[in-house]
């Protein structure tokens, strides 16, 4: 990757059409330049795939490129994600389980669709499939395109509320990636494990405590302190968890979409003083 100087604009964390994004990567790429950002991390869910047209688009445009990907991951009974920045994104550990982990995908949106059937809004499945360009990468939000495109709802916003959401009628919980086995790839990949949008779980004071220590005891470096998700508010709390465990901070939009995501590229305030960023551990 292109070496950074201090006092750049980041972003971290962002999709592509290879998982849930709607922009192909050389798209997000372009749209990350124009937006002022000079390091950029692709981080497509589950999947390697978009990262050499990404680091194409990147060179070409002069602009720094961190290889990422973002795991599913169930620790606890609860999908957490964590986000994998620098790594190599060939390696062949990593996308072996990058593999397994997606193919559980397949059934599970077959049976979302039979949930969303049996709540009375038939063919979501099969009208979900062509949102998605990655065959093997069906997700909820695919499911959520098709059905306010076609009227079922009004927004993304209310299909999750309503049915998509972790818990909600026609979420269909599934094993994902184990905490041990996705930390294990991300390092075997010369990587540096991020824990995403911490703010997004659900998880009890205690049992946040104990993903912090088992993450970080299992070789996490990371947490993401500004996110998309995040609010103001949020960025202080987790400033302070980065702090208080010894954590290095990211930062990243979590782009999906120019219409859906609420932060678009390279549109993040700095980050809070007295952390040390997540870049310092490769450059
Ligand atoms: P999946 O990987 O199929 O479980 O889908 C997860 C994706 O759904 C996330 O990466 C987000 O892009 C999206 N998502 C999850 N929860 C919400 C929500 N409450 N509102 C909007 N999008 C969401
Ligand atoms: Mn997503
Ligand atoms: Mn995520
Ligand atoms: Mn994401």
């Amino acid at each position: 990757m292109n070496a950074p100087a201090a006092g750049q604009v980041y972003d971290l964390h962002s999709h592509s059409t290879v998982s849930d994004g709607v922009l192909r990567p050389a798209d997000v790429a372009a749209r990350a330049h124009r937006n002022g950002v000079q390091v950029w991390a692709l981080t497509d869910h589950d999947e390697t795939g978009g990262l050499p047209e990404a680091a194409e688009a990147a060179s070409v445009l002069g602009m720094g490129f961190v290889p990422g990907v973002e795991i599913s991951v169930t620790w606890a009974s609860r999908t957490v994600h964590v986000v994998g920045l620098n790594i190599d994104p060939g390696h062949a550990g990593l996308n072996a389980g990058l593999a397994a982990t997606r193919a559980c995908r397949a059934e599970r949106a077959q049976r979302m669709g039979q949930r969303l059937a049996e709540l009375g809004m038939p063919g979501c499945y099969e009208g979900a499939l062509p949102y998605a360009d990655n065959p093997e990468l069906v997700s909820r939000t695919h499911f959520a395109r098709y059905m306010v495109d076609s009227g079922l709802c009004p927004d993304l916003r209310s299909v999750f509320n309503r049915y998509l959401a972790d818990g909600m009628p026609a979420d269909v919980p599934i094993r994902w990636a184990s905490l041990e086995d996705c930390m294990t790839w991300i390092l075997a990949a010369g990587g540096v494990a991020v824990l995403a949008h911490p703010g997004r779980y659900k998880y009890s004071e205690l049992e946040f405590d104990a993903l912090y220590g088992v993450f970080r005891d299992l070789g996490g470096s990371a947490i993401e302190v500004i996110a998309g998700g995040h609010t103001p508010e949020q960025y202080v709390e987790y400033a302070h968890i980065a702090r208080h465990y010894g954590f290095l901070a990211s930062t990243g939009s979590d782009f999906h979409s120019p219409t859906e995501s609420r932060v678009d590229l390279g549109q993040l305030p700095p980050l809070p003083p007295m952390l040390t960023p997540v870049w310092t551990a490769w450059s």
